[in-house]
């Protein structure tokens, strides 16, 4: 319901500090005005041109032009397509570029990375918009309002037998900086025999721990917070571009949800980005910089300077529907370029790219394009008339994501926790703070801390005696996240809590999945949750939700909680905080919570996966897809293996390393 105008309350806002104290009435809508001209002011201070210069003609090849990135007007870098004529080959494509598709988090990486060399011509197709200007993608708390927005691609899974038949939301960034615009801005490089475990189990020599390690540190500035326990700088990158260090912490997570982890024999663990793991209980760190802003893989690595190179072509706007190939000149099918679109069934163009054609789509769209390009299972193609340029049948398979739990809502005392910043009204003195000096509680990540640990540990409470296999990658790999958020986690935190009330969610994710689902065309996204053979991944979180219980339970904790009325209806709002008796909830109740409100943890991997030979995987150890010349995919897709913990760090470092690999193997260097 809308507030009728006049009745809209005022607002008495005082800021500042010393004699600078401003203090004043403001409607709200005055002050989201003050904030959007604040922002349009900060970013017409900077250097780099955010007008599009549309009426520039820009000739790829002809080096030292000037342009201003992105380009919105295709026929700057691409042609019509031909509506007859003769097939495209690799003589057409002579004064053509290599090029990147999708701007996501690998997508920057490599833009950023190939472009560092004058000589080197990088176009970068992105199907979304700019992300410089959206404020939403800045305010760290705020990344949930691009839910659903012309910024997401807003895909919904189909329906899953397993997860009270639903069909599950599934947010991925459409913008420049692509789901790293819009995440939760953790920072995890997971453990290390995740990666380890792709070298000896699936073949990948090369992209072992000691292989990335280098990779994550350079990327990385880290800046300390005294405030927060010692990290151990050796440890720590702090001469890259990408920024991270400790944001916001809540009392009720510093107080209580850290210490009631302990209690329950969870460790803490200061810096879980070291090689020895993640296990334990930590204040997270995140990607957000010391101005109290995202610090996304755009921009880390696609800023103004960036930009602005006169070799390197950000074009918006930009959706590529398939790779086109040269079957004439050369005895291996070999990617000449690309064929977008800049409207939903509107013109298509082609653009040709000389030395090699990147997917950087991510986990959904890469095995998406590489079907329509005529890449896959063949039964897939046929089924929607599509010819075969190379049969796979990985393409599309091997999906796995991470699932999480219906969390355990705790009622948190009033003021503990950040659910009154949902409310737009109440927001606005963090609005300004934030706005002002870029500190706050709009700083926050929600997943504020976490803790990972082993479910089989017999420590652990596991259900009802059923105690998970160990498929975790090694000794000191967890199988179960529980995040602790000061905020009512439902619905991917859209839906409001009940009453108002203040709401603490533990939230456990199962972080080693054995059930593996597949991408296929007309977008359909399944995921198969929850269906491995020996129903482990349903063990996993119901151990995970157990723990929970015994978290909520610690008396550390319980000093930031308020009573609820009993209520042992398992359908009602509190269960199983409600519950009379804790230790008297069956599997059965517990199972059926745990899917009417699970929801995904944004991390889907292995769609198009590597692996040595096309037998088992899409790309072979170089992320060159097997079969064809002059394709490589450089994103999410391609791990051979889900890794236990937060993946866009491991992401940025695959492509850092491929980055060197490119330019090695075409002499860009
Ligand atoms: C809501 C949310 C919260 C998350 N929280 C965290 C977190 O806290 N920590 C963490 O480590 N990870 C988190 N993740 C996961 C992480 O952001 C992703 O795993 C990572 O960004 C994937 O990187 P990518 O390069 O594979 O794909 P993306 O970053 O998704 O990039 C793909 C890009 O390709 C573009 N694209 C797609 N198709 C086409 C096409 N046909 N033509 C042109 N362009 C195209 C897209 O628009 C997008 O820009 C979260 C993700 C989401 C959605």
């Amino acid at each position: 319901m809308r507030m009728p105008r006049d009745q809209t309350p005022r607002l008495t806002i005082s800021c500042g500090g010393g004699s600078n104290v401003w203090s004043g009435e403001l409607h709200p809508r005055q002050v989201w005005g003050i904030a959007r001209g604040a922002f349009d002011r900060i970013k017409s201070q900077r250097p780099y041109s955010y007008r599009v210069l549309l009426s520039k003609t820009i000739y790829f090849g002809d080096m030292g032009r000037r342009h201003a990135n992105p380009l919105h007007n295709p026929l700057h870098y691409a042609a019509a397509q031909l509506k007859s004529g003769p097939p495209v080959t690799a003589a057409a494509a002579e004064r053509a570029l290599p090029m990147i598709v999708g701007a996501g988090a690998a997508g920057c990486v490599l833009a950023s990375k190939l472009s560092e060399d004058e000589g080197a011509s990088v176009l970068v197709l992105e199907a979304g918009g700019d992300n410089t200007k959206v404020l939403e993608t800045k305010i760290p708390l705020m990344f949930s309002k691009l839910f659903h927005s012309d910024h997401d691609w807003d895909y919904y899974t189909v329906e899953q037998p397993a997860v009270a038949s639903r069909r599950m939301y599934w947010p991925r960034g459409r913008i420049i900086g692509g789901s790293s615009s819009m995440n939760a801005m953790m920072y995890h490089h997971c453990s290390a025999s995740d990666f380890d475990e792709w070298v000896s189990v699936h073949g990948c020599t090369g992209w072992g721990y000691e292989d990335l390690a280098p990779h994550l540190r350079c990327m990385e500035k880290f800046t300390p917070n005294s405030a927060r326990p010692a990290i151990e700088a050796a440890n720590r990158g702090n001469a890259g571009q990408w920024q991270t260090g400790y944001s916001w912490l809540s009392q009720i997570v510093e107080d209580g949800f850290l210490p009631a982890c302990d209690d329950v024999g969870i460790p803490p663990n200061s810096d879980i980005n070291t090689a020895t793991g993640s296990l334990g209980v930590t204040r997270f760190q995140t990607f957000i910089d010391s101005k109290g802003q995202r610090s996304s893989l755009a921009t880390a690595f696609l800023p103004p300077k960036v930009m602005n190179r006169p070799n390197l072509y950000v074009a918006c706007g930009a959706y590529v529907t398939k790779v086109l190939f040269d079957r004439i000149n050369n005895k291996k099918p070999t990617a000449i370029g690309v064929e977008f679109q800049t409207t939903q069934g509107g013109e298509r163009y082609q653009v040709h790219a000389k030395k090699e054609v990147i997917l950087s789509a991510g986990a959904v769209n890469t095995p998406q394009t590489l079907l329509l390009s005529g890449i896959g299972p063949e039964q897939e193609l046929k089924k929607h008339s599509i010819a075969p340029v190379i049969t796979n049948d990985n393409v599309g398979k091997q999906l796995k994501d991470h699932l999480c739990s219906n969390g355990v809502l705790c009622k948190a005392k009033t003021g503990s926790t950040l659910d009154y910043l949902a409310s737009d009204v109440k927001a606005i003195p963090a609005l300004v703070q934030w706005l002002l000096f870029g500190t706050g509680p709009l700083t926050s990540n929600v997943g504020e801390a976490a803790a990972f640990v082993r479910t089989f540990d017999h420590k652990f409470p596991g259900s009802a005696g059923v105690i998970p296999k160990n498929y975790t990658s090694g000794d000191q790999a967890p199988d179960l996240e529980i995040i602790g958020a000061p905020i009512a986690f439902i619905h991917h935190g859209e839906e409001r809590p009940l009453d108002d009330a203040n709401v603490f969610s533990l939230a456990p994710i199962g972080l080693r999945p054995q059930s593996s689902g597949t991408i296929s065309l007309k977008t359909i996204i399944d995921p198969r949750y929850l269906t491995d053979d020996d129903d482990n991944d349903r063990k996993v979180l119901l151990a995970g939700l157990r723990l929970c219980l015994k978290i909520m339970r610690s008396p550390a904790f319980q000093k930031y909680l308020d009573p609820v009325p009993t209520n042992d209806d398992t359908s009602s709002y509190w269960w199983p905080y409600s519950c009379s008796d804790v230790d008297a909830i069956t599997d059965e109740q517990l199972s059926r919570y745990l899917v009417e409100r699970a929801f995904t943890l944004y991390h889907p991997v292995g769609s198009a996966r590597m692996g040595q030979t096309s037998s088992n995987s899409v790309v072979d150890l170089e992320c060159l897809v097997h079969g064809v010349d002059g394709l490589r995919i450089v994103d999410a897709s391609i791990f051979p293996e889900q890794i236990s913990g937060h993946p866009t760090a491991p992401i940025a470092a695959i492509a850092h390393k491929a980055s060197e690999m490119i330019r090695r193997s075409h002499s860009v260097v």
